[in-house]
């Protein structure tokens, strides 16, 4: 046969969980500093220089043809740290008209006419603006044509930037007001970032084993402390399974969700304690109630048997009243069972609650009639539900049983149907000793006893109001009991109104 328990993968611990999630965390910082901070460092730096040259030729731009254009130069190059030349272009002339140099490492630049005309081709080809990339002393970087702006004289050459270093050139053409037009001739010099990255990564390193003794020292006792509330509880609900039901949930130094959990199974294990005294006492209870008529019908057949004379009506009339009883509480024990485990479901149909009432009441008649109990029933009219009408009698059966049982003196019960936004309501009201508050949650209980006395022979079973329960709650009705102490109680439920089932057609 194939296994049916489905193997639990072992779970890892809160506190390694805590740890390696720690770890991780601090995996991917460390990784996406490390990208940024040196992979990326010259991409980044580049992109940005760009931007700046692009910057830089959009001011100068607005300042063309205007007298103050040197001094925007001037503060253009200050402020973006770059080379500026401006060319005025006549036809096939150019003619420099400013030139500033602020460009670290960056000295003037020498273009060949044949450069600066490719330049502005270049230029005009790509929508205006042209973007190179070049090392100073002719050496190549991006395009052949550069070479050009640079002729190998060696003079010349040192008159530039150090060879190595690397630069960006932004050509841009524009034009002035009067339509003038002007070449804007653009460096910057991109220090290479070779020595930053070195000392990046020195750096990178302590940090990386800096954070890694912090995250170390800080993750083991945080995740110890929020783990060993947990552990505790563990243990605790270990001996709470093994049956102690005293053990205390509560842990000190916890946090709110462990404290919530806490009172959580603290209430819990009050509540298996309860249930578990219920069960002895249930278990203690059923067997004295069978045991009380077992006895009884034993007692009074011994004495029928062996005594001449006993064996009268009356007596046989106990033995009949007692098997009554025995029967009686094992049918409410088997419905009770029924219902609580859902055996016994209620079979619905459509029926007048008002005469249901009167047929439980008619059941007393005789009974009353013989005590002298007055069973009133106050109502305006007749109702239809649509529930179970068997389970129902038996509720009605019950409150009308107990309030004759528990009723004062003047030995009167009142049962009150109203009817109320869709809702009927049936109240039974008794003038008895009434119950005290702290008790009423509790007499829905099985065998539940205010009184504690067991007054069984007298009185019901010690089941109905846990039947009444059972069966008002599988349809779903509100119920409830008001009580005050010495005046009475009066036991409710409520089902909504449902309307008489018209007649077939055809069968009037
Ligand atoms: P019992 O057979 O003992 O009446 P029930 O389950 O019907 O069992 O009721 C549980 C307990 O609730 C009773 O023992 C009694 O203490 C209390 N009780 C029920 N109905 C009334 C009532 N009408 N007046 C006062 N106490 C009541």
């Amino acid at each position: 046969m194939k296994a049916r328990v489905k193997k639990q993968r072992r779970a890892i611990s809160l506190h390694s969980y805590l740890v390696v999630f720690m770890l991780i965390f601090l995996a991917v910082v460390l990784l996406v500093t490390w990208l940024f901070q040196v992979v990326l460092l010259d991409a980044v730096y580049e992109s940005v220089r760009r931007q700046d040259l692009q910057r830089a030729a959009e001011r100068i731009s607005t300042a063309l043809g205007q007298e103050n254009l040197e001094d925007v130069v001037f503060e253009v190059a200050m402020d973006e740290l770059v080379g500026v030349l401006v060319y005025r272009i006549d036809g096939n002339r150019a003619t420099e008209i400013a030139s500033e140099n602020a460009a670290v490492g960056n000295k003037p630049f020498f273009i060949s006419p044949e450069g600066m005309s490719e330049l502005y081709v270049r230029a005009e080809e790509e929508g205006g603006s042209y973007q190179a990339k070049i090392t100073f002393g002719g050496k190549l970087v991006e395009h052949s044509f550069i070479e050009s702006l640079f002729p190998n004289d060696p003079g010349k050459s040192d008159s530039l930037a150090t060879p190595e270093m690397m630069n960006l050139l932004y050509v841009k053409i524009s034009e002035d007001a009067q339509q003038n037009q002007y070449m804007l001739l653009l460096s910057t010099s991109l220090t290479p970032l070779s020595p930053t990255v070195n000392t990046l990564q020195t750096q990178f390193i302590w940090i990386f084993g800096i954070l890694l003794a912090l995250a170390i020292l800080l993750t083991l006792p945080i995740s110890r402390r929020i783990s060993r509330p947990i552990v505790r509880m563990n243990e605790a609900a270990k001996q709470l399974a093994r049956g102690n039901y005293d053990v205390d949930f509560t842990v000190e130094h916890g946090y709110l969700e462990t404290q919530e959990l806490a009172e959580s199974l603290n209430f819990a294990s009050q509540e298996l304690s309860r249930s578990d005294h219920l069960q002895k006492e249930l278990l203690a209870n059923i067997s004295h109630d069978l045991r009380t008529p077992l006895t009884m019908i034993r007692g009074y057949g011994e004495a029928m048997r062996d005594i001449p004379g006993e064996n009268t009506p009356e007596n046989i009339q106990i033995l009949i009243d007692e098997t009554d009883h025995l029967s009686e509480l094992v049918n409410d024990l088997l419905d009770l069972s029924k219902i609580q485990s859902g055996v016994r479901c209620p079979v619905m149909e459509f029926f007048n609650l008002t005469v249901a009432v009167r047929e439980v009441m008619g059941r007393y008649e005789a009974f009353t009639r013989a005590q002298g109990y007055h069973i009133r029933l106050e109502t305006d009219g007749e109702v239809f539900v649509f529930a179970d009408r068997n389970m129902i009698l038996q509720v009605i059966y019950n409150l009308i049983n107990n309030a004759i049982n528990y009723t004062g003196e003047d030995l009167s019960v009142t049962v009150v149907q109203t009817v109320r936004d869709g809702r009927v309501r049936i109240s039974v009201r008794d003038t008895g000793e009434g119950i005290p508050p702290d008790q009423l949650p509790l007499i829905w209980d099985r065998y539940y006893k205010v009184d504690r006395v067991h007054r069984m022979a007298r009185m019901g079973t010690g089941l109905g109001l846990s039947i009444v329960k059972g069966i008002l709650e599988v349809h779903g009705a509100k119920y409830g009991v008001d009580s005050t102490v010495g005046k009475g109680s009066v036991f409710w439920f409520e089902l909504p109104v449902s309307e008489p089932p018209s007649p077939e057609p055809g069968r009037a």
